[in-house]
């Protein structure tokens, strides 16, 4: 859908004013590239450089929340997509968890539990949680409402629970909330092949496959609560990230 942009320009210090319209959709622009709009918009119409307030307005970025059963490629499939698009970002979370054993600080910001009170009271995420192993949580406002200011695309994994938070948040809403956002399940072929997948890595008990089939196949009914589901095939992950990326740009501008 293209979006109406109106512009009211006062030129050389007179006060005569003309309003410019024009399309967002008419500039070709790659994902998440709002100051090349800017660029395009003012040598097109001749204009005086535009405040990023405005352009962060009309190149509206977009939140990207991947959701999906654990195993099934999310992690692989979210770096498959940054390094197509490296203007596309990554939103971490704080965790009082532990870091795992050679774990970088790519996916976690990693903070003691007197400095997750400390972002908490500052108001420094828009939810948080205690999952499990009394571990807590965040997502960090700062690594998502400046980027989309800024009208760039921005990937963040969740669980069910995450994104229930983020879609009743003031900012996402819908209708109504300030920024865009996409819920893309990831699923599996089905089940059994997760489970058997999974079990071919980690060998697991009888007890424990069935635990996870029942697991899996609970989480499977959340695809219904998200926009658009990408099934991820075994041993198609880049076929995966294809669709997936045909997801999150066919809304992009
Ligand atoms: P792990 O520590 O194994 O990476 O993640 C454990 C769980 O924490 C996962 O279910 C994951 O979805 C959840 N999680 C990670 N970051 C956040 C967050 O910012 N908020 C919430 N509510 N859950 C999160």
């Amino acid at each position: 859908m293209a979006r109406m942009l109106a512009l009211r320009v006062r030129q050389g210090g007179n006060n005569s004013a003309r309003t410019v319209c024009c399309s967002v959709r008419h500039f070709s622009l790659p994902a998440g590239s709002a100051a090349v709009c800017k660029e395009q918009i003012s040598s097109l119409y001749q204009l005086p450089p535009l405040p990023s307030t405005l352009y962060s307005l009309l190149m509206d970025g977009l939140l990207v929340l991947i959701i999906g059963p654990s195993g099934v490629g999310k992690t692989v499939l979210t770096r498959m997509l940054l390094e197509r698009h490296p203007q596309w970002t990554l939103a971490r979370s704080a965790t009082t968890r532990p870091r795992r054993p050679g774990e970088s600080d790519v996916f976690y910001r990693f903070v003691t539990r007197e400095e997750f009170t400390a972002l908490a009271e500052e108001g420094a995420f828009l939810e948080w949680a205690t999952v499990h192993n009394g571990a807590r949580y965040g997502t960090l406002r700062d690594e998502i409402i400046p980027a989309l200011d800024d009208g760039k695309t921005v990937l963040r994994e969740v669980d069910v629970q995450g994104l229930a938070s983020i879609r009743h948040h003031p900012l996402f809403r819908r209708p109504g909330g300030r920024h865009r956002h996409r819920a893309i399940f990831i699923a599996p072929e089905s089940p059994e092949q997760l489970v058997a997948h999974i079990h071919k890595r980690a060998p697991m008990t009888e007890e424990e496959l069935q635990r996870r089939l029942a697991s899996v196949t609970k989480e499977m009914t959340f695809a219904a609560q998200c926009d658009a589901t990408v099934v991820s095939r075994e041993g198609e992950l880049a076929a995966a990230a294809d669709i997936l990326e045909k997801e999150i740009r066919g809304t992009t501008l």
